[in-house]
Protein backbone atom coordinates (compact mmCIF):
# COMPACT_ATOMS: atom_id res chain seq x y z
CA UNK A 1 0.00 0.00 0.00
CA UNK A 2 1.39 3.66 -0.58
CA UNK A 3 1.63 5.70 1.95
CA UNK A 4 -0.37 8.97 2.44
CA UNK A 5 1.61 12.01 1.24
CA UNK A 6 1.35 15.40 3.05
CA UNK A 7 2.41 18.59 1.24
CA UNK A 8 2.83 21.33 4.34
CA UNK A 9 4.87 20.16 7.21
CA UNK A 10 3.40 19.54 10.59
CA UNK A 11 5.24 21.15 13.48
CA UNK A 12 6.06 18.52 15.61
CA UNK A 13 7.03 18.99 19.26
CA UNK A 14 8.37 16.16 21.85
CA UNK A 15 8.12 16.42 25.18
CA UNK A 16 8.93 14.40 28.05
CA UNK A 17 9.41 11.28 30.39
CA UNK A 18 6.90 8.76 29.63
CA UNK A 19 4.96 11.15 27.46
CA UNK A 20 7.82 10.90 25.37
CA UNK A 21 8.01 7.37 25.06
CA UNK A 22 5.04 6.92 24.27
CA UNK A 23 4.71 9.60 21.54
CA UNK A 24 7.67 7.68 19.37
CA UNK A 25 5.78 4.69 19.84
CA UNK A 26 2.30 5.91 18.26
CA UNK A 27 4.52 7.30 15.54
CA UNK A 28 6.35 3.93 14.97
CA UNK A 29 3.23 1.64 15.21
CA UNK A 30 0.22 3.97 13.98
CA UNK A 31 1.73 6.93 12.16
CA UNK A 32 4.03 6.04 10.09
CA UNK A 33 2.82 2.83 8.76
CA UNK A 34 0.43 4.56 6.23
CA UNK A 35 1.53 8.44 6.31
CA UNK A 36 4.57 9.41 4.53
CA UNK A 37 5.14 11.87 7.88
CA UNK A 38 6.43 15.30 6.88
CA UNK A 39 6.80 17.36 10.32
CA UNK A 40 9.12 20.15 11.26
CA UNK A 41 10.59 18.89 14.53
CA UNK A 42 11.54 20.46 17.43
CA UNK A 43 12.89 19.27 20.54
CA UNK A 44 11.11 20.49 23.40
CA UNK A 45 12.23 17.82 25.71
CA UNK A 46 13.85 19.76 29.34
CA UNK A 47 17.33 18.63 28.39
CA UNK A 48 17.63 20.27 25.14
CA UNK A 49 15.03 23.41 26.18
CA UNK A 50 17.90 23.71 28.70
CA UNK A 51 20.88 23.13 25.93
CA UNK A 52 19.23 26.25 23.54
CA UNK A 53 18.39 28.37 26.86
CA UNK A 54 14.73 27.64 25.76
CA UNK A 55 15.16 29.15 22.59
CA UNK A 56 14.03 25.54 20.93
CA UNK A 57 10.06 26.94 22.35
CA UNK A 58 9.83 29.91 20.91
CA UNK A 59 11.16 28.80 17.57
CA UNK A 60 8.61 25.88 17.50
CA UNK A 61 6.03 28.40 18.45
CA UNK A 62 7.18 30.58 15.39
CA UNK A 63 6.88 27.81 13.22
CA UNK A 64 3.98 27.20 14.07
CA UNK A 65 2.74 30.48 13.09
CA UNK A 66 4.66 29.70 9.88
CA UNK A 67 2.51 26.09 9.01
CA UNK A 68 -0.60 26.76 11.09
CA UNK A 69 -0.61 23.72 12.77
CA UNK A 70 1.38 22.15 15.52
CA UNK A 71 1.06 18.44 17.55
CA UNK A 72 2.69 19.15 20.86
CA UNK A 73 3.74 15.97 23.65
CA UNK A 74 3.64 16.93 26.78
CA UNK A 75 6.20 18.72 28.69
CA UNK A 76 7.72 19.48 31.99
CA UNK A 77 7.32 22.70 33.62
CA UNK A 78 10.26 23.38 36.20
CA UNK A 79 10.21 23.62 39.53
CA UNK A 80 12.74 23.67 42.07
CA UNK A 81 12.81 19.71 42.23
CA UNK A 82 13.47 19.76 38.15
CA UNK A 83 15.79 21.89 38.55
CA UNK A 84 18.32 19.81 40.39
CA UNK A 85 17.02 16.88 38.58
CA UNK A 86 17.99 17.78 35.25
CA UNK A 87 21.28 20.37 36.25
CA UNK A 88 19.09 23.44 34.95
CA UNK A 89 20.90 26.75 34.11
CA UNK A 90 17.56 28.50 35.25
CA UNK A 91 14.07 27.72 35.96
CA UNK A 92 12.88 27.90 32.49
CA UNK A 93 9.13 28.56 32.12
CA UNK A 94 6.31 26.66 31.02
CA UNK A 95 6.01 25.86 27.18
CA UNK A 96 2.83 25.91 27.00
CA UNK A 97 2.56 29.44 28.51
CA UNK A 98 5.49 30.66 26.23
CA UNK A 99 3.85 29.11 23.33
CA UNK A 100 0.63 30.27 24.21
CA UNK A 101 1.94 33.75 24.75
CA UNK A 102 3.02 33.82 20.83
CA UNK A 103 0.08 32.26 19.21
CA UNK A 104 -2.32 34.56 21.18
CA UNK A 105 -4.54 31.66 21.88
CA UNK A 106 -7.29 30.21 23.42
CA UNK A 107 -7.06 26.38 25.25
CA UNK A 108 -10.18 23.95 24.50
CA UNK A 109 -10.78 20.91 26.70
CA UNK A 110 -12.58 18.31 25.27
CA UNK A 111 -13.46 14.56 26.41
CA UNK A 112 -13.30 11.52 24.67
CA UNK A 113 -16.27 9.85 24.84
CA UNK A 114 -16.54 6.10 24.84
CA UNK A 115 -19.18 3.15 25.40
CA UNK A 116 -18.48 1.89 28.96
CA UNK A 117 -17.19 4.58 30.42
CA UNK A 118 -19.88 6.51 31.67
CA UNK A 119 -19.73 10.40 33.01
CA UNK A 120 -20.49 11.02 37.07
CA UNK A 121 -23.59 12.78 35.21
CA UNK A 122 -24.59 10.33 32.75
CA UNK A 123 -26.60 12.55 30.52
CA UNK A 124 -23.58 14.02 29.61
CA UNK A 125 -23.67 11.95 26.63
CA UNK A 126 -21.37 14.37 23.83
CA UNK A 127 -18.63 16.26 25.03
CA UNK A 128 -18.31 19.39 26.98
CA UNK A 129 -15.38 21.80 25.40
CA UNK A 130 -14.74 24.14 27.91
CA UNK A 131 -12.67 27.34 26.76
CA UNK A 132 -10.42 29.25 29.38
CA UNK A 133 -10.02 32.89 28.70
CA UNK A 134 -6.36 32.78 29.83
CA UNK A 135 -5.40 36.53 30.59
CA UNK A 136 -5.80 38.59 33.59
CA UNK A 137 -8.61 38.95 36.38
CA UNK A 138 -6.80 37.45 39.61
CA UNK A 139 -4.48 35.90 37.53
CA UNK A 140 -2.75 38.58 37.19
CA UNK A 141 -3.82 40.68 40.12
CA UNK A 142 -2.38 43.42 43.27
CA UNK A 143 -3.27 42.64 46.37
CA UNK A 144 -3.21 44.27 50.09
CA UNK A 145 -3.97 43.83 53.45
CA UNK A 146 -5.47 47.00 54.71
CA UNK A 147 -5.35 47.81 58.84
CA UNK A 148 -8.33 49.36 60.58
CA UNK A 149 -9.04 52.71 59.92
CA UNK A 150 -7.21 53.22 56.34
CA UNK A 151 -9.74 53.99 53.44
CA UNK A 152 -8.92 51.83 50.30
CA UNK A 153 -9.56 53.49 46.66
CA UNK A 154 -8.86 52.87 43.23
CA UNK A 155 -7.14 55.31 41.20
CA UNK A 156 -6.84 55.80 37.38
CA UNK A 157 -4.16 58.49 36.25
CA UNK A 158 -4.80 59.35 32.75
CA UNK A 159 -2.38 60.21 30.32
CA UNK A 160 -2.63 63.76 30.79
CA UNK A 161 -2.26 63.10 34.35
CA UNK A 162 -5.59 63.56 35.13
CA UNK A 163 -6.96 61.58 38.52
CA UNK A 164 -10.31 59.48 38.93
CA UNK A 165 -11.20 57.97 42.42
CA UNK A 166 -13.57 55.54 43.18
CA UNK A 167 -14.05 54.20 47.00
CA UNK A 168 -13.18 50.50 47.30
CA UNK A 169 -14.15 50.77 51.12
CA UNK A 170 -13.40 52.75 54.41
CA UNK A 171 -11.73 49.98 56.75
CA UNK A 172 -13.17 51.68 60.11
CA UNK A 173 -13.79 49.25 62.64
CA UNK A 174 -11.55 46.70 61.59
CA UNK A 175 -8.46 45.03 59.44
CA UNK A 176 -9.40 43.78 55.99
CA UNK A 177 -7.95 42.80 52.24
CA UNK A 178 -8.27 43.94 49.15
CA UNK A 179 -7.43 43.40 45.31
CA UNK A 180 -7.12 44.50 42.18
CA UNK A 181 -7.09 42.83 39.05
CA UNK A 182 -7.68 44.00 35.31
CA UNK A 183 -8.56 42.83 31.66
CA UNK A 184 -7.87 44.39 28.40
CA UNK A 185 -10.35 44.78 25.64
CA UNK A 186 -7.58 43.42 23.32
CA UNK A 187 -7.23 40.38 25.32
CA UNK A 188 -11.14 39.68 25.38
CA UNK A 189 -11.59 40.34 21.88
CA UNK A 190 -8.99 37.88 20.66
CA UNK A 191 -10.86 35.77 23.02
CA UNK A 192 -14.06 35.88 21.09
CA UNK A 193 -12.57 35.53 18.13
CA UNK A 194 -10.94 32.08 19.06
CA UNK A 195 -13.80 30.51 21.07
CA UNK A 196 -16.41 32.00 18.02
CA UNK A 197 -14.12 30.47 15.40
CA UNK A 198 -13.77 26.88 17.18
CA UNK A 199 -17.49 26.89 17.04
CA UNK A 200 -17.60 27.33 13.51
CA UNK A 201 -15.18 24.90 12.72
CA UNK A 202 -16.70 22.21 14.85
CA UNK A 203 -20.04 23.21 14.38
CA UNK A 204 -21.27 23.39 18.06
CA UNK A 205 -23.39 26.01 19.80
CA UNK A 206 -21.35 28.09 22.24
CA UNK A 207 -22.51 29.80 25.37
CA UNK A 208 -20.43 32.45 27.27
CA UNK A 209 -21.68 33.30 31.05
CA UNK A 210 -20.33 35.87 33.14
CA UNK A 211 -21.96 37.68 36.49
CA UNK A 212 -22.88 41.24 34.67
CA UNK A 213 -25.58 41.25 36.83
CA UNK A 214 -23.46 42.27 40.16
CA UNK A 215 -20.31 43.07 38.05
CA UNK A 216 -22.01 46.17 35.97
CA UNK A 217 -19.01 47.61 34.58
CA UNK A 218 -16.35 44.68 34.54
CA UNK A 219 -18.01 41.71 33.55
CA UNK A 220 -20.63 43.64 31.40
CA UNK A 221 -17.55 44.76 29.13
CA UNK A 222 -17.00 41.11 28.53
CA UNK A 223 -20.41 40.40 27.67
CA UNK A 224 -20.57 43.80 25.44
CA UNK A 225 -17.15 42.56 23.76
CA UNK A 226 -18.93 39.23 23.18
CA UNK A 227 -21.77 40.73 21.79
CA UNK A 228 -20.16 43.35 19.63
CA UNK A 229 -17.52 40.99 17.81
CA UNK A 230 -20.35 38.34 17.43
CA UNK A 231 -22.70 40.44 15.43
CA UNK A 232 -19.83 42.00 13.31
CA UNK A 233 -18.06 39.07 12.25
CA UNK A 234 -20.31 35.83 12.83
CA UNK A 235 -23.53 35.99 13.66
CA UNK A 236 -24.15 35.38 9.16
CA UNK A 237 -21.53 32.48 9.40
CA UNK A 238 -23.41 31.04 12.86
CA UNK A 239 -27.00 31.01 11.07
CA UNK A 240 -25.66 29.50 7.93
CA UNK A 241 -23.99 26.86 10.07
CA UNK A 242 -27.43 26.26 12.18
CA UNK A 243 -24.86 27.13 15.19
CA UNK A 244 -26.04 29.25 18.00
CA UNK A 245 -24.25 31.73 20.67
CA UNK A 246 -25.67 33.26 23.79
CA UNK A 247 -24.51 34.93 26.87
CA UNK A 248 -25.76 33.63 29.75
CA UNK A 249 -24.72 34.69 33.76
CA UNK A 250 -22.57 31.97 35.22
CA UNK A 251 -25.03 30.54 37.76
CA UNK A 252 -27.36 30.38 34.69
CA UNK A 253 -24.62 28.15 32.31
CA UNK A 254 -24.47 26.11 35.54
CA UNK A 255 -27.59 24.80 35.85
CA UNK A 256 -27.46 24.11 32.53
CA UNK A 257 -24.36 22.26 31.79
CA UNK A 258 -25.71 20.14 34.11
CA UNK A 259 -28.95 19.10 32.40
CA UNK A 260 -27.50 19.16 29.04
CA UNK A 261 -26.43 15.97 26.56
CA UNK A 262 -22.88 17.83 26.07
CA UNK A 263 -21.94 18.96 22.72
CA UNK A 264 -21.53 22.04 23.34
CA UNK A 265 -18.20 24.99 23.93
CA UNK A 266 -19.04 26.65 27.14
CA UNK A 267 -16.66 30.43 27.24
CA UNK A 268 -15.59 30.73 30.18
CA UNK A 269 -13.79 33.78 32.35
CA UNK A 270 -10.36 33.18 33.68
CA UNK A 271 -11.15 31.67 37.23
CA UNK A 272 -14.68 30.40 36.17
CA UNK A 273 -12.25 28.04 33.06
CA UNK A 274 -9.78 27.02 35.84
CA UNK A 275 -12.52 25.56 37.87
CA UNK A 276 -15.15 24.35 35.36
CA UNK A 277 -12.31 22.45 33.25
CA UNK A 278 -11.22 20.17 36.07
CA UNK A 279 -14.91 19.81 37.19
CA UNK A 280 -15.83 18.61 33.89
CA UNK A 281 -12.68 16.60 33.44
CA UNK A 282 -13.26 14.80 36.57
CA UNK A 283 -16.88 14.19 35.62
CA UNK A 284 -16.33 12.32 32.07
CA UNK A 285 -13.06 10.26 34.05
CA UNK A 286 -10.18 9.71 33.18
CA UNK A 287 -7.44 12.78 32.34
CA UNK A 288 -6.18 10.48 29.77
CA UNK A 289 -8.98 10.70 27.54
CA UNK A 290 -9.28 14.71 27.96
CA UNK A 291 -8.10 16.10 24.43
CA UNK A 292 -6.75 20.23 24.06
CA UNK A 293 -6.14 22.43 21.38
CA UNK A 294 -4.94 25.68 21.81
CA UNK A 295 -6.39 28.27 18.90
CA UNK A 296 -5.32 31.55 17.72
CA UNK A 297 -7.94 34.52 16.98
CA UNK A 298 -6.32 33.95 13.23
CA UNK A 299 -7.40 29.89 12.94
CA UNK A 300 -3.66 28.69 14.05
CA UNK A 301 -3.76 25.42 15.67
CA UNK A 302 -2.02 23.10 18.68
CA UNK A 303 -2.99 20.06 19.67
CA UNK A 304 -1.84 18.43 22.59
CA UNK A 305 -2.88 16.25 25.44
CA UNK A 306 -4.25 17.85 28.69
CA UNK A 307 -2.37 15.42 30.95
CA UNK A 308 1.31 15.96 31.90
CA UNK A 309 4.48 13.64 31.09
CA UNK A 310 3.11 11.02 33.83
CA UNK A 311 6.28 11.33 35.74
CA UNK A 312 5.32 8.50 38.09
CA UNK A 313 5.19 5.85 35.39
CA UNK A 314 8.13 7.09 33.45
CA UNK A 315 10.32 6.33 36.66
CA UNK A 316 8.94 2.96 36.52
CA UNK A 317 9.79 2.41 33.25
CA UNK A 318 13.27 3.34 33.88
CA UNK A 319 13.60 0.52 35.71
CA UNK A 320 12.44 -1.56 33.43
CA UNK A 321 8.86 -2.38 34.49
CA UNK A 322 6.17 -1.82 31.86
CA UNK A 323 3.22 0.43 32.20
CA UNK A 324 -0.06 1.30 31.47
CA UNK A 325 -0.07 4.75 30.68
CA UNK A 326 -3.01 5.88 28.67
CA UNK A 327 -1.98 7.35 25.14
CA UNK A 328 -5.69 8.08 23.94
CA UNK A 329 -5.53 11.92 24.80
CA UNK A 330 -1.89 11.45 22.46
CA UNK A 331 -2.95 9.65 19.66
CA UNK A 332 -6.39 11.84 19.19
CA UNK A 333 -3.61 15.11 19.39
CA UNK A 334 -2.03 13.11 16.41
CA UNK A 335 -5.15 12.45 14.41
CA UNK A 336 -6.28 16.37 15.36
CA UNK A 337 -3.45 17.77 13.79
CA UNK A 338 -3.15 15.33 11.26
CA UNK A 339 -6.91 15.98 9.57
CA UNK A 340 -6.47 19.68 10.46
CA UNK A 341 -3.66 19.83 8.19
CA UNK A 342 -5.67 17.03 5.31
CA UNK A 343 -7.95 19.95 5.71
CA UNK A 344 -5.92 22.80 4.71
CA UNK A 345 -3.88 21.10 2.15
CA UNK A 346 -7.40 19.31 0.71
CA UNK A 347 -5.41 15.93 1.15
CA UNK A 348 -8.91 13.62 1.88
CA UNK A 349 -6.95 10.70 2.37
CA UNK A 350 -4.90 12.21 5.48
CA UNK A 351 -8.81 13.18 7.40
CA UNK A 352 -9.96 9.75 6.05
CA UNK A 353 -6.72 8.03 7.88
CA UNK A 354 -7.31 10.29 11.24
CA UNK A 355 -10.78 9.47 11.32
CA UNK A 356 -9.76 6.09 10.74
CA UNK A 357 -6.87 5.90 13.33
CA UNK A 358 -9.70 7.00 16.09
CA UNK A 359 -12.42 4.89 15.46
CA UNK A 360 -9.11 2.20 15.97
CA UNK A 361 -9.01 3.64 19.18
CA UNK A 362 -12.14 3.36 20.45
CA UNK A 363 -13.17 0.17 18.64
CA UNK A 364 -10.36 -1.34 20.69
CA UNK A 365 -11.82 0.28 24.28
CA UNK A 366 -14.92 -0.84 23.41
CA UNK A 367 -14.02 -4.35 22.47
CA UNK A 368 -12.37 -4.44 26.21
CA UNK A 369 -9.25 -3.71 25.78
CA UNK A 370 -7.54 -0.69 27.58
CA UNK A 371 -5.17 0.81 29.62
CA UNK A 372 -5.83 0.68 33.79
CA UNK A 373 -6.89 3.97 34.51
CA UNK A 374 -9.72 3.35 31.97
CA UNK A 375 -10.39 0.00 33.15
CA UNK A 376 -10.75 1.49 36.50
CA UNK A 377 -13.95 3.32 35.26
CA UNK A 378 -15.06 0.83 31.74
CA UNK A 379 -18.50 -1.08 33.42
CA UNK A 380 -18.06 -3.37 30.47
CA UNK A 381 -18.22 -7.14 31.47
CA UNK A 382 -15.00 -8.22 29.64
CA UNK A 383 -12.95 -5.38 30.41
CA UNK A 384 -9.35 -6.43 30.33
CA UNK A 385 -6.37 -3.82 31.73
CA UNK A 386 -3.52 -4.10 29.42
CA UNK A 387 0.38 -2.48 29.09
CA UNK A 388 0.31 0.66 27.15
CA UNK A 389 2.08 -1.77 24.27
CA UNK A 390 -0.41 -4.08 24.13
CA UNK A 391 -2.77 -1.57 23.95
CA UNK A 392 -0.75 0.56 20.88
CA UNK A 393 -0.91 -3.40 19.41
CA UNK A 394 -4.27 -4.12 19.34
CA UNK A 395 -5.00 -0.68 18.35
CA UNK A 396 -2.54 -1.03 15.32
CA UNK A 397 -4.30 -4.30 14.79
CA UNK A 398 -7.73 -2.79 14.16
CA UNK A 399 -6.81 0.37 12.22
CA UNK A 400 -4.75 -2.10 9.62
CA UNK A 401 -8.29 -3.68 9.25
CA UNK A 402 -9.97 -0.35 8.77
CA UNK A 403 -6.94 0.64 6.20
CA UNK A 404 -6.71 -2.70 4.35
P1 LIG B 1 0.20 14.18 35.04
O1 LIG B 1 1.41 13.88 34.26
O2 LIG B 1 -0.99 14.56 34.26
O3 LIG B 1 -0.12 12.92 35.93
C1 LIG B 1 -0.88 12.95 37.11
C2 LIG B 1 -1.44 11.57 37.39
O4 LIG B 1 -2.61 11.38 36.59
C3 LIG B 1 -0.52 10.43 37.01
O5 LIG B 1 0.39 10.14 38.01
C4 LIG B 1 -1.51 9.33 36.69
O6 LIG B 1 -2.02 8.75 37.87
C5 LIG B 1 -2.64 10.08 36.05
N1 LIG B 1 -2.47 10.19 34.59
C6 LIG B 1 -2.29 11.34 33.86
N2 LIG B 1 -2.20 11.05 32.57
C7 LIG B 1 -2.30 9.72 32.46
C8 LIG B 1 -2.26 8.82 31.35
N3 LIG B 1 -2.09 9.26 30.11
N4 LIG B 1 -2.38 7.49 31.61
C9 LIG B 1 -2.55 7.04 32.85
N5 LIG B 1 -2.60 7.84 33.94
C10 LIG B 1 -2.48 9.16 33.74
O7 LIG B 1 0.46 15.38 36.07
P2 LIG B 1 1.65 15.64 37.11
O8 LIG B 1 2.16 14.36 37.65
O9 LIG B 1 1.12 16.66 38.01
O10 LIG B 1 2.79 16.31 36.26
C11 LIG B 1 3.90 15.61 35.70
C12 LIG B 1 4.69 16.58 34.84
O11 LIG B 1 3.88 16.99 33.74
C13 LIG B 1 5.09 17.85 35.56
O12 LIG B 1 6.47 18.08 35.35
C14 LIG B 1 4.25 18.94 34.93
O13 LIG B 1 4.97 20.14 34.82
C15 LIG B 1 3.95 18.38 33.58
N6 LIG B 1 2.66 18.84 32.97
C16 LIG B 1 2.69 19.14 31.65
C17 LIG B 1 1.52 19.49 31.00
C18 LIG B 1 1.59 19.81 29.54
O14 LIG B 1 2.63 19.74 28.93
N7 LIG B 1 0.48 20.15 28.92
C19 LIG B 1 0.31 19.49 31.69
C20 LIG B 1 0.31 19.12 33.05
C21 LIG B 1 1.49 18.79 33.67
P3 LIG B 1 -1.37 7.46 38.60
O15 LIG B 1 0.02 7.84 38.92
O16 LIG B 1 -2.26 7.30 39.79
O17 LIG B 1 -1.43 6.30 37.64
MG1 LIG C 1 -7.67 24.22 37.61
Amino acid sequence: MEKIKMTTPLVEMDGDEMTRVIWKMIKDELIEPYVDLKTEYYDLGLEYRNETNDQVTIDSAEATKKYGVAVKCATITPNAARVEEYKLKEMWKSPNGTIRAILDGTVFRAPIIVKGITPFIPTWTKPITIARHAYGDIYKNTELKVPAGSKAELVVTDKDGNETRALIHDFKSSDGIIQGVHNIDESIKSFARSCLSYALDTKQDIWFAAKDTISKTYDHRFKDIFAEVYEAEYKDKFNEAGIEYFYTLIDDAVARIIRSNGGVIWACKNYDGDVMSDMVATAYGSLGLMTSVLVSPDGIYEYEAAHGTVQRHYYKWLKGEKTSTNPVATIFAWSGALRKRGELDNIPDLCTYADKLEKATIDTIESGIMTGDMAALSNLENKKSVYSEEFLAAIAKNLGELMA
